[in-house]
């Protein structure tokens, strides 16, 4: 029995930190639903999208003053890049991508696209110009078409299905008796976590942002879905400055750039073996989720014998 306690244990806290990070993204969409609290600035002018490099500039933010969360964060992602964010719940990961769709703006510091401020810029340019693919992704009620459409209204048919394809999601689609035309979400068909998920990634495929903001998929999916939406993440951050918040430390070793955040600052920074050499808190993070891993395996393999 001492045996099955400890890695029930990691998972215990796994499980914590999964549910946390699907609240944040609820709250995410509620913001977004309401009114806009930051405005544009009188006689603002559209972001001009080039390369599209991202940069955080000495970056202050609190959402009340007495709790900093972000204390002077600086990075780049540099055009068609990816940088990855990792770093236990609370530490500040989910802030950053509500400040570069600026629901709220730093108390000081910038954010930079291609150079522009983009508290300088007009919102909805800004919103055009990012492609953000949640981790708990809300479907309209209408069909799976509009649904990927969505991402860009005026695509023909023949792109939806390409879009759907690299997302790995046209197999599910085109075995429904009603194929493209299935209604989904609340009246229609209920698809899982991980059919949602890669609709929103086929939304992004067709939308073809320059800035790619992931939130990655999570154990919550099996392996193998897992597996796959990996590949369909992958697929869209080619060749775009992609920041991806990562959960699963296995999905990030080829990222050009891991940031380890830690309350509120940018505790290590590198590439995957670096950070490794380095022995720190990556290290630690890393150790710490493949004995998770392997308890999952063990977990799975009892339960496949039973
Ligand atoms: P992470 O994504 O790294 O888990 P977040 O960026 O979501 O962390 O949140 C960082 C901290 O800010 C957390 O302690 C969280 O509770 C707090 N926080 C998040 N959103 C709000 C909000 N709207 N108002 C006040 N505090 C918030
Ligand atoms: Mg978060």
């Amino acid at each position: 029995l001492m045996q099955l306690y400890f890695p029930l244990n990691f998972m215990g806290t796994l499980y914590r930190e999964i549910r946390q990070s699907m609240i944040d993204i609820g709250e995410m969409f509620s913001i977004m639903a309401r009114d806009p609290e930051v405005k544009d600035k009188p006689g603002a002018s559209p972001l001009k999208v080039e390369a599209g490099e991202l940069r955080f500039d000495d970056v202050v933010f609190a959402y009340t003053p007495e709790r900093p969360i972000l204390r002077g964060v600086s990075f780049t992602v540099p055009a068609g890049r990816t940088v990855a964010v990792v770093g236990p719940s609370g530490a500040g990961k989910s802030t950053l991508s509500r400040l570069i769709f600026r629901f709220y703006e730093p108390q000081s510091g910038r954010i930079l696209i291609d150079g522009q401020d983009i508290s300088e810029v007009q919102q909805e340019s800004l919103r055009d110009a990012i492609g953000m693919v949640p981790q708990d992704t809300v479907l309209f009620n209408d069909t799976i078409e509009y649904n990927i459409r969505y991402g860009r209204p005026d695509a023909l048919h023949a792109e939806v299905v390409e879009a759907a394809r690299l997302a790995r999601i046209d197999t599910f689609i085109t075995s429904l008796p009603q194929g493209y035309d299935t209604q989904v979400g609340e009246r229609g068909l209920k698809l899982s976590g991980g059919e949602k998920q890669r609709v929103a990634i086929a939304r992004t495929i067709l939308k073809a942002p320059r800035i790619l903001v992931l939130d990655e998929a999570t154990s919550a999916l099996d392996s193998f879905t897992e597996r796959e939406i990996q590949q369909a993440l992958e697929k869209v951050s080619e060749g775009r400055t992609t920041l991806v918040i990562a959960h699963r430390l296995s999905t990030i070793v080829n990222a050009d750039e891991i940031l380890v955040f830690d309350r509120g600052t940018i505790a290590e920074r590198g590439t995957h073996l670096q950070l490794l050499a380095k022995g720190g808190l990556y290290a630690a993070l890393w150790n710490r989720q493949r004995q998770v891993d392997a308890a999952r395996e063990t977990l799975a393999l009892d339960a496949d014998t039973a």
